[in-house]
């Protein structure tokens, strides 16, 4: 059997980069930049106050100090958004507000709180060093600045900076639209009437949110019943779609018909089985460059195995750089005993204590169990190797969602 990462490398190798689009800036959270974005302008576009107070010459501040004010003429006030009039000469000041340009002459601002102010003049009270409390000219951004890397996630910070570069539109990578189809003629679906023989389809639902939050556009293909003509018309409506992922149906069952139906209409497998637990019974191929997941339809499996697989290759189809999940070292809280010779992914709880990242799982972890990932907030990665990890060692952990103290 394959390991985990031999399987990423064959399906990320298929997987091919969307084209890319234009998005209001306020609609591009969460995308990624189809393009690095360089500064068209200088920020700020002149030299500033980061100061409410005075913009002087600081040789006219010399010595000064409470006991020895500097009395300066006051000849103008500049507010946030005016340019100023005049040129500041000697003995001379213009109040000025935080973010006001700066006047000419001047070379420095006493803050406010080291002044007094009687009509027009103001007697000031420290000295000022040259440059003092200026923002300087482009100090912030400079035109021609290479601010922002294609291949980015743009989050609120990335958003703020093309704002602040006047980048009202900006390019990104389209979503690939990713169909999900459930198979098995035990499924109902949530709204319709079922007899005693059926349950509920919950992966139709966790996947569906899966691809969302990978940033993939999820197209619901509903139930296929476990007969081959039925699963031919429903997996040749999915196969139109950038992505198209089936859970169910995989194993070696007596009606286990998805990789017969895959391969009947062309698609070509190119793997089936990892040594993982849970997701043994994966498989993966591509028709026409488009990516087909059969994950196995057992709840949890079908969610770890599309974070260990699916979800990377949602992000690499658009065109993100980083495409993994973090992952950290935490010390284990319990002994574990696991399954030789596969990968194994509990989900579990990380917390941080005493400034260190502990870990434990999050109980029972059979693979229909779905309280075992709603508990967990990442997933424990044991090696192959081994039958049992004690606690107090060192694990490797995928993290992902917060974690808390
Ligand atoms: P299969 O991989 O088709 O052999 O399914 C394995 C187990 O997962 C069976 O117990 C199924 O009932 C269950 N299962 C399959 N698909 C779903 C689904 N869409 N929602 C919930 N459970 C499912
Ligand atoms: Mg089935």
């Amino acid at each position: 059997m394959i390991s985990v990462e031999e399987a990423q490398k064959i399906i990320l190798e298929q997987v091919i980069q969307m084209n890319s689009e234009r998005v209001f800036l306020s609609n591009s959270l969460g995308r990624t930049l189809a393009e690095d974005i360089v500064s068209g302008l200088d920020h700020p576009p002149w030299d500033t106050s980061a100061m409410d107070g005075y913009a002087l010459r600081f040789s006219d501040t010399e010595g000064a100090s409470r006991e020895h004010p500097r009395p300066l003429k006051i000849i103008e006030t500049i507010p946030a958004g005016k340019l100023p009039q005049k040129t500041v000469g000697p003995g001379e000041a213009a109040r000025i507000m935080t973010g006001a340009p700066l006047p000419k002459g001047a070379n420095a601002i006493g803050m406010v709180e080291d002044t007094e102010t009687m009509d027009d003049t103001v007697r000031i009270f420290a000295t000022a060093e040259e440059g003092e409390y200026i923002r300087v000219k482009g100090e912030a951004i400079r035109q021609g600045d290479p601010v922002l890397k294609k291949g980015s996630k743009i989050r609120p910070a990335e958003i703020a900076m093309m704002a602040s570069i006047g980048k009202s539109v900006v390019p990104v990578f389209q979503q690939p639209r990713v169909a999900i189809l459930s198979t098995g003629d035990e499924l109902a679906e949530l709204d319709e009437p079922r007899g005693l023989d059926k349950i509920l389809n919950s992966n139709g639902y966790g996947l569906a949110a899966q691809v969302l939050e990978a940033g993939g556009l999820p197209i619901n293909l509903g139930i296929a019943k476990d007969s081959k003509t039925h699963l031919q018309e429903k997996i040749a409506s999915g196969l139109s779609a950038d992505f198209l992922i089936i859970s169910g149906g995989v194993s070696m069952g007596d009606y286990d018909f998805v990789l017969e139906v895959l391969e009947s209409l062309g698609v070509t497998l190119r793997l089936w089985k990892v040594a993982m637990k849970p997701g043994k019974p994966i498989a993966f191929g591509t028709k026409d460059g488009r990516p087909v997941f059969g994950l196995p339809g057992n709840p949890v499996s079908s969610m770890v195995t599309f974070e260990q697989f699916v979800r990377p290759s949602i992000l690499k189809a658009s065109g993100r750089t980083h495409i993994f999940r973090p992952l950290i070292t935490a010390v284990l809280k319990e002994d574990i005993h696991k399954t030789p010779g596969r990968r194994q992914f509990l989900r579990a709880i990380v917390s941080l204590e005493n400034g260190t990242y502990h870990v434990c799982s999050t109980g029972d972890q059979g693979s229909a169990i779905l309280m075992s990932l709603v508990m967990a907030n990442a997933f424990m990665i044991l090696p192959e190797e081994g039958d049992c990890i004690n606690a107090g060692e060192k694990v490797y952990v995928q993290i992902l969602s917060e974690i808390t103290a």
